[in-house]
């Protein structure tokens, strides 16, 4: 979503004259675009900061000058703290007010002082959007955003807001765009994507399936994908389009964060390990083939061993095919934050560990249940090596083949011919001269 929105932020000052450069060093202003679901996300953006600091100093030394702004959740999250502890910074706003950088670099410019934009604004930030500039083969679309589930870890609904979903025909106009610069893949953004319901074009709300269907059948887009769904909100529409959308790639990122009843309540998840599992049973019942992802928390205040190896059987029921697993913290103005029976650092990592290796083990699996199959690989991006092409399979593995560069942008048949942790190795399936 971060990488989304910068790129929505760049498309908005590039009237003003703006366009990205590589180095700060290059820069009139540098905006860092700042998340706060990682651990000490505050504390990383006030170093970053010194380090812009520094920079700005050196250059107006030099008769330069350079704007700091801080965009996004932590900037939502902890603007008037920014503000105070970090006297250089120019601009800072919330995600949701980013379409207003236009008026804010004027406010800059004639009034001078500096700015602080953290509302939620009454208009819908997409419709005040220009056009999206070319984001290559593989690129991103934000249908949704927001969030009304409240898990009792997370800053998303105080830093993104209520759920909020854009018209149909809107995503429609953007995404023909997207396809019209070069786009073959389209993944849907949202915090909550699949709690997607927009406006459509018969005058009733969609759901994601319903979205998902229209995109697919626009010429020229092969690969579908969204992220990152709640297990509550996958309906029988969504489910459905695993089954029957062609487009709709077979890989899907479904958080469960624990398997514990116990635990999954005190998150406020609403929903049970047994709903998680009959859920996943659904979804591979209509795509036998899906590879499942997932998101976890170890160590949540409360979390005893059995409520930890209650964890470990779900991912041993399930069988992931990748997943990001971390220890509990507090997030501050969160309502876990404050709950009795935080858990000892050291047991968290113990626990961390042994969940990592499972799921390690998992992941190898699944790759190297791939070794002498064919997997259609949308090669986006040059190798590691030289003469070497990567992309991803359907089920989002990273492939790297040997291939000529004409073949970039291009999907294309591979026999895997290896299987590592993070990626696979393919040879082409049919020699190219
Ligand atoms: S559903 Fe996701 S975004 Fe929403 S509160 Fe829970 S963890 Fe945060």
């Amino acid at each position: 979503m971060n990488v989304y929105d910068s790129a929505r932020m760049a498309d908005v000052l590039a009237p003003l004259g703006y366009r990205p450069v590589d180095r700060p060093d290059d820069a009139d202003m540098v905006i860092l675009n700042t998340c706060h679901i990682r651990e000490h996300a505050s504390e990383k953006v006030f170093s970053e900061l010194g380090r812009l600091r520094r920079l700005k100093v050196e250059k107006a030394a030099r008769g330069q000058a350079m704007l700091i702004g801080v965009a996004g959740c932590v900037a939502q999250a902890e603007g008037q703290e920014i503000l105070a502890r970090a006297p250089y910074v120019d601009l800072v706003l919330g995600p949701q007010t980013y379409h207003r950088l236009p008026e804010m670099m004027e406010r800059l410019a004639t009034r001078g002082g500096r700015v602080l934009e953290t509302d939620f604004p009454v208009e819908p930030k997409f419709d005040s959007l220009p056009q999206s500039s070319a984001q290559g083969v593989s690129a991103f679309l934000s249908v949704q955003e927001g969030c009304d589930k409240f898990c009792t870890f997370c800053v998303v609904p105080y830093t993104r807001g209520a759920e909020y979903s854009r018209q149909v025909a809107a995503i429609r106009d953007e995404a023909v765009a997207l396809v019209g610069q070069g786009a073959r893949e389209i993944t849907l953004l949202g915090q909550n994507v699949n709690a997607y319901r927009g406006d459509g074009p018969d005058g009733t709300a969609w759901g994601l399936g319903a979205l998902i269907r229209a995109l697919a059948e626009l010429p020229g887009l092969e690969r579908i994908r969204y992220t990152t769904s709640h297990p509550r909100d996958m309906d029988d529409a969504l489910i459905d389009a695993h089954r029957t959308v062609p487009a709709l790639m077979p890989f899907l990122h479904l958080p469960v964060q624990s398997g514990s009843d116990g635990i999954l309540a005190a998150m406020n998840r609403r929903h049970t390990a047994d709903d998680y599992r009959r859920l996943v049973d659904r979804l591979r019942r209509a795509r036998s083939d899906l590879a499942l992802s997932s998101d976890f928390i170890v160590g949540f205040p409360g979390e005893t061993d059995i409520d930890f190896e209650q964890t470990l059987a779900l991912v041993r029921d399930i069988a992931f095919a990748q997943a990001y697993s971390f220890k509990y913290s507090p997030r501050p103005g969160t309502p876990a934050a404050g709950l009795d029976g935080q858990v000892a650092e050291a047991v968290k990592e113990e626990r961390l560990a042994r969940l990592q290796s499972l799921l390690e083990d998992q992941t190898i699996a699944f790759n190297r249940s791939f070794l002498g199959r064919s997997v259609d690989v949308l090669l986006d991006r040059p190798g590691r090596r030289p003469g070497q092409l990567s992309g991803r399979s359907p089920y989002m593995q990273a492939v790297h083949v040997a291939a000529p560069e004409r073949l970039l942008n291009t999907t294309q048949r591979l026999s895997v011919s290896g299987a590592q942790p993070n990626s696979l190795e393919g040879t082409l399936e049919r020699a190219c001269a």
